[in-house]
């Protein structure tokens, strides 16, 4: 019997578990995405892995989701880098939105329903500004930007759990950093004025005079504006909860006057080797680096998923090959279920995936507890194994185990169900080469000393319509 889950999902606000309320069947989803100045690395893709997850899971529970992802594609970073260049933004920043999307497609992150661009959504934005000047939230400092007056906003620090006298004095050396005007060190720019030295011609015209928004108020305008005031379930890296969601609440809050979020979440950070990346260490890896020493995105992508988001994941190279040898196990498993003929059945198969679907479904429904989800799995295939090595497995059943690894891979997309490709080495290709142009050549005696070599290597030639090939000799058969 499948059993029916509640799904319970970690809080930061609350710091609890919570039921996640989503009675209408969909599920409203805000992920907080790159800044489109580089090339994602591992701690970042971490987090969006992790968010995949989290979308693939409501799925399995039957949930609809709709999920923004924004793209920042507006900020100091990548303004310096276009003026670097001597290029427009759209110019710099494009090559940078098609690498992610590529590193997304690499990791079988499903894409998001919605991915907006910051410079496509500057006219909600000013509005959202002038709202907050209105309602008294928002003032122009000295220095023309526009600030968030925190000390205006009670509920500021509801997420991180920071009050704002700790702020202050926390705050000290961003002080003396600090090139604003601002009332409170810790209020925030909305619209940061454009400084012609620093921007070059990359600015907006706004009621508050000529500039670009603030990075915290581009989340916020997107959100709102494309999943309506209160979002179900808002995601980030740990990094990202202070300041950038304390200012994204005192934002939304304060301009539609609800609740903006009903569940935050927050994935750990990655560390490489159990220190923290960094340029001066060189280990902040890129999906590039990694493909470059062999390995695939599925395996980067089994790396990132099998340490539960609250966990601190370390990431080292010798974790990857213990990956690449979870996964080997999985797809053998796979393989000797497709090549399985024959009427056995053991009439234990059914129950077993049903304990095992329990236990998966059981797990994810339980705040994405990944490492018994996978558990699970390995159980069930030293069961199965168990069966299959006496010969009690038929075709059906194993059609039937094959159909659930399959809905689990809705989730994890770590799974090849594709018949394994031979990959025949270069030299017999090269033999087989050869043969055909002796054989066109009319020279019997090359061509059957070169079919005789290939045949000593272990593989047969098939002559079919679209030519000859090469296939493995299968061991055992005749
Ligand atoms: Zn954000």
């Amino acid at each position: 019997m499948k059993q029916s889950f509640e799904i319970q999902l970690f809080n930061t606000e609350k710091r609890a578990k919570e039921v996640l309320n989503a009675s209408n069947g969909l599920v409203t989803l805000y992920t907080c995405g790159p800044t489109v100045y580089n090339f994602a690395h591992i701690g970042n893709f971490r987090t969006y892995v992790f968010e995949d997850l989290l979308r693939r899971t409501l799925k399995f529970f039957g949930l609809q989701v709709k999920q923004v992802m924004n793209l920042t594609d507006v900020d100091d970073k990548t303004i310096k880098g276009a003026i670097a260049q001597g290029i427009s933004l759209d110019a710099f920043t494009q090559p940078f939105k098609e690498a992610f999307f590529q590193d997304l497609a690499t990791l079988k992150i499903e894409k998001a329903e919605v991915y907006p661009a910051a410079t496509d959504y500057i006219e909600p934005m000013i509005q959202m500004i002038q709202k907050l000047i209105e309602k008294g939230f928002a003032y122009q400092g000295q220095d023309g930007s526009v600030y968030y007056a925190i000390k205006k906003f009670p509920r500021y620090g509801c997420l991180s759990h920071l009050k704002l006298d700790e702020l202050k004095a926390g705050a000290s050396e961003r002080v003396a950093a600090d090139e604003y005007d601002k009332d409170h060190v810790s209020d925030f720019v909305l619209w940061k004025k454009y400084d012609p030295q620093r921007d070059g011609q990359i600015y907006w015209d706004s009621p508050f005079g000529p500039g670009r928004p603030g990075w915290h108020l581009e989340c916020s305008a997107m959100a709102m504006q494309l999943l309506g005031e209160t979002v179900d379930i808002h995601v980030g890296g740990v990094d990202n909860m202070f300041p950038h969601h304390e200012n994204e609440i005192a934002q939304s809050e304060a301009c539609s006057g609800k609740q903006f979020v009903r569940h935050w979440m927050h994935a750990e950070h990655l560390v490489v080797d159990g220190k923290k990346m960094s340029k001066s260490l060189g280990n902040v890896y890129k999906l590039q680096d990694l493909a470059a020493k062999g390995y695939t995105g599925t395996e980067i992508r089994y790396m990132l998923l099998q340490t539960h988001y609250k966990t601190q994941l370390n990431f080292t190279f010798e974790g990857l090959d213990a990956v690449r040898q979870s996964l080997k196990r999985f797809q053998d498993f796979i393989q000797r279920l497709q090549e399985i003929k024959g009427v056995a059945n053991s009439g234990l198969i059914t129950p077993v995936i049903d304990k095992t679907y329990n236990t998966f479904a059981k797990a994810l429904a339980d705040d994405l507890n990944i490492s018994m989800a996978l558990a699970s799995l390995f159980d069930m295939i030293r069961e199965v194994n168990a069966l299959c090595d006496k010969g009690q497995v038929g075709e059906k059943e194993a059609a039937e185990i094959l159909g659930f690894l399959q809905k689990v891979n809705q989730v994890l997309a770590i799974f090849s169900f594709e018949p394994r490709v031979e990959q025949i080495p270069p030299h017999l290709e090269e033999a087989l080469q050869k043969r055909n142009q002796a054989r066109q050549n009319k020279n019997w005696a090359e061509a059957d000393q070169l079919r005789d070599f290939i045949s000593s290597q272990g593989y047969i030639i098939e002559d079919s319509a679209k030519g000859a090939r090469l296939k493995k000799i299968e061991l055992g058969l005749s």
